[in-house]
């Protein structure tokens, strides 16, 4: 138990700051300063993430993959052996398969790149898309 340090009563609960010091003070003497609220954290729900809410993976993934392993001059057996897959995986990457996760971290490290999309930017990216006139509405302009 804190003991309130204007009057010395057990259970001072409340964090008050008078004439410049933040002391323990008791429900009591807390008028006496500025209380300071606390704040509680909140420990975090893991949420279940929703459709479309998950991390993307970049669209030209297959490109960048090839690119980068042409700038470290690594065949496609090299570089498996480099993020330890097999050659196989490399190969699948390079037509336009979707990795899983950890193996696209690898490749995040080996490449020192960001070949995931977050979430939240590709909602914003999603909502940038043109809506076009139709001739619908070109006629009603006119
Ligand atoms: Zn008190």
């Amino acid at each position: 138990m804190i003991e309130c340090e204007l009057c010395g009563r057990r259970g001072a609960t409340t964090k008050a700051k008078v004439e410049g010091s933040v002391i323990n003070v008791c429900g009591d003497c807390v008028g006496f300063g500025r209380e300071i609220p606390v704040v509680k954290i909140k420990p975090k729900k893991p949420s279940p993430k929703l459709d479309g809410m998950e991390d993307e993976i970049v669209e030209d993934l297959k490109e960048i993959v090839k690119a980068e392993r042409f700038n470290l001059k690594l065949t496609q057996k090299e570089m498996a052996e480099e993020i330890g897959e097999r050659t196989s995986v490399i190969k699948r990457i390079e037509s336009g398969w979707k990795p899983p996760l950890k193996v696209l971290k690898k490749l995040e490290r080996l490449f020192s790149l960001k070949l995931m999309e977050e979430a939240s930017n590709t909602g914003v990216k999603k909502k940038k898309g043109k809506k076009e006139l139709t001739i619908g509405d070109i006629i009603e302009v006119s």
